[in-house]
């Protein structure tokens, strides 16, 4: 895929496009990037382009690519969230908050919370929200689900998180730097993982 960005500045560049980020989160989340009513579950959905949203002709509820989602209650872009998300799929463990705040245009203070929710969301596996789970960063950052007894946690995230799950390791198939199978990889230690695949010299995505 030597069409994604290599580098820091060709990623801030290539997710500047909105319909791109947009394009590719739909495509995570829905199958066929078809919209889908996160109410009703509609398929019948009308596109409000001057809002970037969608309106289901069912239950006339609008909603955004972002819903469901972590990035759903940010009033960052997507645009700013890829890039984060595309720092950390490629192991580049070395960026500074301070660094992608200047790259993004952003506060540190907003680049750190971005690098570190999506840190979490790596490690829960999924970029779904959880239900009642997210009502402020910190809640979020303190990785509730990873504390969670085992049981209630499968039991919280079943259904909607095998569909982020598949949108995590989409992200790590196209983006990661180290390449694994999937069952290699433990979705709580993916970080430590990287540096054991790089240290062995496993080949890396181009
Ligand atoms: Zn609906």
């Amino acid at each position: 895929m030597s069409d994604l960005p290599a580098s820091l500045l060709e990623a801030v560049r290539y997710y500047s496009d909105l319909d791109i980020c947009e394009d590719k989160m739909a495509h995570m989340k829905w199958e066929g990037g078809e919209p889908c009513c996160p109410d009703c579950q509609s398929k019948k959905c009308g596109r409000i382009e001057s809002r970037r949203k969608w309106q289901c002709k069912e239950c006339r509820k609008q909603f955004s690519v972002k819903v469901g989602t972590i990035f759903e209650d940010s009033p960052l872009s997507l645009d700013k969230w890829f890039v984060a998300v595309w720092c950390i799929a490629n192991d580049k463990n070395g960026i500074s908050s301070h660094e992608l705040a200047r790259a993004l245009n952003v506060t540190q203070k907003s680049a750190w919370f971005m690098l570190h929710r999506i840190r979490e969301a790596m490690k829960t596996g999924s970029f779904r929200k959880m239900d009642g789970e997210v009502e402020s960063d910190e809640t979020f950052i303190g990785g509730k689900a990873k504390n969670m007894h085992k049981a209630v946690r499968e039991q919280k995230i079943k259904g909607r998180g095998a569909e982020g799950k598949t949108a995590v390791q989409g992200i790590l198939e196209r983006y990661a730097e180290c390449q694994t199978r999937h069952d290699e990889l433990h979705s709580d230690e993916w970080e430590d993982h990287c540096q054991v695949a790089t240290a062995r010299g496993i080949p890396q995505a181009s």
